[in-house]
């Protein structure tokens, strides 16, 4: 992990747990700003490795721009499976997290910043359940996910973890 750049400027998210600040491309007084911007109407999202793979990107984010999220921010990567590991930090002790790095970090991914009044909530109702067999018919992981740890998207589940994801991703110069 680099802790080679400043991040004391995001000190206030410590109690979100998920993400490392240390992996922040954005880690500066524009990332910071970023958070006035953010709050209550944006999301961040991931569309994972399974539906990269398996030529759902362009179905995804067209239901995603139908359900009325504008695009902020959007790139195809590759997570190493250190950056995956802190990705998803919150859930060390889980027991699927092994295996849960390994697969986020298997393939490229589509990160994006969606924007939407109550783009946390809204977002993750589109998305449904983590558990596709559990997901109400239409939502993206009903249509497109394999199987719970192969779930097809990433959603945030609250504001304060949509700014720490979003910075671990992406620059200011990087979200329109
Ligand atoms: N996951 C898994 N097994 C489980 C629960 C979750 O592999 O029993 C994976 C799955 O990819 C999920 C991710 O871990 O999306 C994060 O879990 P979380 O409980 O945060 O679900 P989400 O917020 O993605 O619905
Ligand atoms: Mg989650």
């Amino acid at each position: 992990m680099c802790f080679c750049r400043p991040f004391e400027l995001l000190t206030d998210h410590k109690k979100s747990e998920g993400v490392k600040k240390g992996s922040d491309p954005g880690h500066s007084f524009a990332a910071q700003n970023q958070k006035l911007d953010m709050a209550g109407n944006r999301t961040f999202t991931m569309i994972k490795p399974d539906a990269v793979k398996a030529g759902h990107i362009g179905n995804i984010l067209q239901q995603i721009n139908q359900a009325g999220f504008r695009i902020v921010a959007m790139k195809l990567t590759q997570m190493s499976s250190q950056k995956a590991g802190d990705f998803y930090a919150i859930h060390r002790e889980r027991p699927f997290y092994q295996e849960l790095v390994a697969f986020m970090s298997s393939g490229p991914i589509v990160a994006a910043i969606l924007e939407k009044d109550n783009a946390v909530e809204e977002f993750r109702k589109l998305i449904g359940a983590t558990d596709p067999a559990k997901a109400d018919p239409g939502t993206i992981r009903a249509r497109f996910a394999k199987s719970v740890g192969e779930n097809a998207v990433h959603g945030s589940d609250s504001d304060d973890n949509a700014i720490v994801e979003s910075n671990f991703h992406f620059a200011a110069t990087e979200r329109f």
